[in-house]
């Protein structure tokens, strides 16, 4: 059998869903703007024995001096005051997923 001269046996793509007119489409109300932060959680004994990083205050990127993020990020949700506060309600922290240690 001569494989070159097979039929195409593959239809035409079609797609699922007729694509909609910008305009027509239907508004999506009730949507949150932004997703909440991601919590994990912590267990107390490394808390207590492990000298976790968890804090602006022990990033390479906090400025101390002008209580600010080197890469621009709001960091009032990782400073070790609110850390710990919200350690305190949740057992769980906001911990930053661009932290930097030298
Ligand atoms: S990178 Fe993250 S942990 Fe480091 S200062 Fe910025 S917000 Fe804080």
């Amino acid at each position: 059998m001569n494989l070159s001269k097979r039929n195409n046996t593959r239809p035409d793509f079609t797609p699922l869903r007729p694509e909609i007119p910008h305009e027509k489409r239907p508004k999506i109300i009730n949507q949150p703007e932004r997703r909440s932060i991601i919590l994990d959680g912590v267990n107390p004994r490394d808390l207590r024995e492990l000298s976790l990083i968890y804090c602006c205050e022990q990033c390479s990127y906090f400025s101390h001096s002008l209580k600010k993020c080197a890469m621009g990020f709001r960091f009032e949700k990782h400073t070790r005051e609110n850390q710990l506060r919200l350690y305190d309600l949740t057992g769980k922290m906001a911990l930053c997923r661009s932290q930097e240690i030298d």
